[in-house]
């Protein structure tokens, strides 16, 4: 499986591009913009290809925003957006739990984003935010049984980007997790996030693992490369993967999940992955996370659109 060079393409190939999916789903850190300044040229190409008719998604991993708030960013870095074109994975998480008729209590070991997106499905739950142990007055730094108040009816404990993550949190999620029953969701499992000033901090893929070692049990992972969004979100609604282009800048992540289906993937080099890592997976035999296209930016794709 090769990749090919987007703009290396004859015109008329560069136009079948164009004509070669009906919707797009953009990955957003590293795709359109880096923390808070846009990747020049990522508004315009977005409008353009909407103006020519194409249907727009975007799918972050990111679980500490709503919908709602995702909007809110999306609007004030001068992108277009409304909420049903927003795939993030505290709003897929409670999609997955009503599409599965889930009707018990919910562990969250994350953000009150997760507990807001729940609560708009009417689905049970408790957890977000920081846990109250130490307002309880304990005064030991050893956690008593006495101390962990396990709540009846539990059917799954959910994992996502908490800035309160504690030890607490995950002696709890352990013990619900004890049975075999309760489900064990990941919101996603990246690693690492990069923040300003080039640093990198842990993502909820480190706090996920901390809970499967202790409870010897592998999270599902709801967010990319989970095919989830595409067989329970994209296929229902009539979306066919074969006529979708992923846009992404990790392959592990955006490029695995779009080749799953089948859908045509494009890497843009303004992120994660270059075309010299793709190289690499290809010698090590990871033909699953080399994209059908790479270019240099989503900004390319105007180019494209300008031809005669
Ligand atoms: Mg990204």
């Amino acid at each position: 499986m090769a990749s090919t060079n987007l703009m290396s393409l004859g015109n008329v190939e560069k136009k079948d591009f164009l004509k070669s999916f009906d919707y797009f789903i953009c990955d957003c850190d590293g795709v359109l913009w880096h923390g808070r300044v846009p990747v020049p040229g990522a508004q315009e190409v977005l409008k353009n290809l909407v103006s020519i008719g194409k249907k727009r998604f975007y799918f972050t991993n990111n679980s500490a925003l709503t919908r709602k708030q995702f909007v809110e960013k999306f609007n004030s870095l001068g992108f277009d957006a409304k909420e049903e074109e927003i795939l993030s994975t505290a709003w897929l998480t409670a999609k997955y739990l009503k599409n599965i008729n889930f009707n018990k209590k919910v562990y969250v070991v994350g953000g009150t984003s997760i507990k807001e997106e729940l609560d708009k499905f009417e689905i049970e739950n408790f957890g977000a935010g920081p846990d109250n142990y130490e307002a309880r007055g304990s005064s030991n730094f050893t956690l008593e049984s006495s101390d962990i108040e396990l709540v009846p009816d539990v059917g799954a404990v959910v994992v996502g980007y908490d800035l309160f993550f504690s030890y607490p949190k995950v002696a709890k999620a352990k013990c619900y997790l004890n049975d075999p029953k309760c489900l064990f969701l990941a919101t996603n499992k990246d690693e690492k996030i990069p923040i300003a000033g080039g640093l990198t901090v842990p993502g909820s893929g480190a706090l996920v693992a901390a809970v499967e070692v202790c409870s010897d049990r592998k999270a599902d992972v709801i967010g990319k490369p989970s095919p989830f969004a595409i067989d329970h979100v994209l296929i229902p609604s009539g979306i066919d993967p074969k006529r979708c282009l992923m846009i992404g800048d990790k392959c592990s992540t955006d490029i695995y999940f779009g080749n799953q289906r089948g859908m045509i993937t494009l890497l843009v080099e303004t992120g994660l992955h270059r075309y010299t890592d793709l190289e690499k997976f290809k010698s090590s035999g990871m033909d699953h996370l080399i994209p059908s296209y790479y270019t240099s930016s989503v900004a390319d794709i105007s180019k494209i659109m300008r031809l005669p």
